[in-house]
């Protein structure tokens, strides 16, 4: 007998969470707390959606999504998670640069970049200020009136060394370009000036597990390996249930960390839709995808720890976001884990490569060719990075490559979208509980409610609107 993963499920919760990315279970968790039944429905055997981790022969463990954050993460680990949790993130020192334009090295910190853009690249301290001013004071309920583009050349006019300082790593951190808003962009730049990148000390599959055991505490009722299969709403237009493994679990209120587009056309349906809505959300734009390869070291192998923990490399002249998607991959980032990333267990060197993808420019491969292609991507990103790690081919007994189609499969993330949509997804996802009386979303849209940071404050955000709902329902909860 297949075994029951929803066995002694109630048939009825005054929430369903649907997902068990950050953002869900942030939501589950902040609901659970606030004294509400929730049931999490979790489609993959694990927690953690995107933010996940595995374990390959020779004892490593590879972090997919966990290259660095704000500093925020800190202050909303221990507000809507534990101090344990918040205790573990720790700062990475040395964020590096290597492209034909400038080699360098960063603490990522407004201090430091303030001092490079005047002594390095020759600006005055006025215009550096006012830049840094002008991307702080940016809040995601402004309209959007200016593009990255148009900021940079208001302050830094023909700069296009400053462009790439100031837009690569933001562009791989979430996929933004120059033409997005530019408050999409000083939202994330200023997120992570005000004090610098930030790591989990534990890995991935610490956090996760702290994650699960404080929304045990709580009594969330959360489900791995049962995906959700529709929302079901009646004809007033109000969220009356969840399918799941043949089961219906009867709710009023669900909150959906799966993709936006497959949350409204697959899980819901257009014909529960105003018209007009539904044609806006089919126009929203998805974020782009990734190719990421993992190399672990043989025991006894080591990597000096001044090559860096983050390196952001290119050997495109320029910086144009065309070649950062292009499969003729030029730039990668790359992360370095040193064992002091999981200081208990034995010590163990792993590197990451990641590059921004296109999800079409994989998906179509027949199965030879798309296995050669993941050859070949491992192989140049060992060439490459022989450049910082010499003899690395020799250092390595492990390589694996992931990409768009990886990402898809695992999280059912709509072209592979490691960063969910584009800003525009936003108000769609804000405007869903207004088509649909119970109906929420909590996960990645635009670029300010992705990444870790993203996706926790989203989650926390959304419960606060099911908080009010359910309360108001019911004045003694
Ligand atoms: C390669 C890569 C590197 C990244 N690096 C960083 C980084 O360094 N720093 C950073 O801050 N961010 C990073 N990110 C982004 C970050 O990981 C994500 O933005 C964030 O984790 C998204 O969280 P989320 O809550 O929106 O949902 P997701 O993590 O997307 O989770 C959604 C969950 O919903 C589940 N689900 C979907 N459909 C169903 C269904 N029908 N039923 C049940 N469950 C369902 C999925 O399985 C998944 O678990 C990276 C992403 C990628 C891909």
């Amino acid at each position: 007998m297949p075994r029951d993963f929803l066995e002694g499920a109630a048939e009825q919760y005054d929430v369903v969470v649907i997902g068990g990315g950050l953002g869900g279970m942030t939501a589950a968790n902040t609901l659970a707390r606030a004294g509400h039944r929730v049931l999490l429905l979790e489609q993959h055997y694990k927690f953690g959606g995107l933010a996940t981790w595995f374990r390959r022969r020779g004892g490593h463990i590879f972090d997919v999504a966990l290259h660095g954050f704000p500093v925020g993460m800190i202050k909303s680990c221990r507000r809507y998670w534990s101090r344990e949790i918040a205790d573990r993130i720790v700062q990475l020192e040395r964020i590096r640069f290597d492209n034909p334009m400038f080699s360098l090295t960063t603490t990522f910190t407004r201090e430091d970049f303030t001092r490079l853009l005047i002594d390095r690249f020759q600006f005055n301290p006025a215009t550096v200020d006012a830049f840094f001013d002008a991307a702080r004071d940016m809040q995601f309920t402004d309209a959007p009136t200016q593009t990255t583009g148009e900021l940079f050349e208001q302050f830094f006019p023909g700069r296009e060394d400053v462009v790439r300082l100031l837009m690569e790593p933001i562009t791989y951190a979430n996929g933004s370009t120059l033409e997005d808003p530019a408050l999409t962009y000083g939202i994330v730049f200023s997120n992570f000036m005000s004090k610098g990148v930030y790591t989990f000390q534990g890995g991935t599959d610490e956090l996760i597990k702290m994650m699960r055991a404080v929304m045990q505490e709580n009594g969330v009722d959360a489900r791995i390996c049962a995906p959700a299969e529709r929302i079901e709403v009646d004809r007033q237009r109000r969220v009356q249930a969840v399918h799941v493994a043949g089961r219906r679990i009867a709710t009023r209120a669900v909150v959906s960390n799966a993709n936006l587009l497959g949350t409204i056309f697959d899980l819901v349906g257009q014909n529960a839709l105003d018209p007009d809505f539904a044609e806006r959300a089919r126009a929203v734009r998805l974020n782009n995808s990734s190719t990421q390869v993992y190399l672990g070291l043989k025991d006894g192998e080591t990597i000096d720890e001044e090559t860096g923990d983050l390196l952001f490399t290119s050997r495109a002249p320029l910086f144009r976001t065309d070649s950062l998607l292009s499969p003729e991959v030029t730039s990668r980032t790359y992360s370095f884990y040193y064992p002091r990333i999981r200081p208990e267990r034995d010590p163990h060197y792993l590197v990451v490569a990641s590059a921004n993808a296109r999800y079409e420019d994989w998906s179509d491969l027949p199965a030879d060719e798309y296995q050669r292609r993941k050859q070949q991507l491992t192989d140049e990103t060992l060439d490459d990075l022989d450049r910082y790690v010499p003899g690395i081919r020799e250092k390595v007994d492990w390589t694996e490559a992931a990409t768009p189609c990886t990402f898809k499969r695992y999280t059912g993330h709509w072209l592979g979208s490691s960063f969910g949509t584009k800003f525009e997804g936003l108000p769609i996802s804000r405007e869903l509980p207004h088509q649909i009386q119970g109906l929420y979303h909590a996960g990645s849209v635009g670029i300010i409610m992705s990444g870790w940071l993203g996706a926790v404050n989203y989650g926390v955000i959304v419960a606060n609107d099911v908080d009010a709902l359910l309360c108001a329902d019911n004045p003694s909860i």
